[in-house]
């Protein structure tokens, strides 16, 4: 990130709020997104808890939209994510955007996932 995303980043962290405050993501069926871990884009840290945040939107009936930072504390840095999420038979599926395309991932939502980001 340059400064001015920096600066921009910061920003946007004081405006969110921890994403923890906001899980589970609760699917029509029943099943439930209940953790989220970002790998810092800096030196692949797994980050989670009070290092998360952004917002959550309903996209669609049962697709919802997870954005926001992750803060890693040895970088010093904002890792950015945008994520959307559905869900159903007890799955959780993800996709995201990195320069390659669209990556997707699928897991039992009893696993605690661990998820790729990317600068964007
Ligand atoms: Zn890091």
């Amino acid at each position: 990130m340059n400064e001015a995303a920096t600066a921009l980043a910061i920003e946007d962290w004081k405006r969110f709020t921890p994403l923890a405050n906001k899980l589970p993501i609760l699917f029509l069926d029943g099943t439930r997104l209940q953790h989220l871990s970002i790998e810092c884009g800096g030196c692949s840290a797994h980050l989670e808890g009070e290092c998360l945040r952004g917002e959550i939107r309903e996209v669609s009936g049962d697709r919802y939209s997870i954005a926001g930072l992750a803060a890693c504390q040895s970088c010093q840095a904002f890792t950015q994510f945008c994520l959307s999420s559905t869900g159903s038979a007890g799955s959780v599926h993800l996709e995201w955007q990195t320069a390659a395309g669209v990556l997707m991932s699928a897991g039992s939502v009893s696993w605690w996932r661990r998820l790729l980001s990317s600068f964007q």
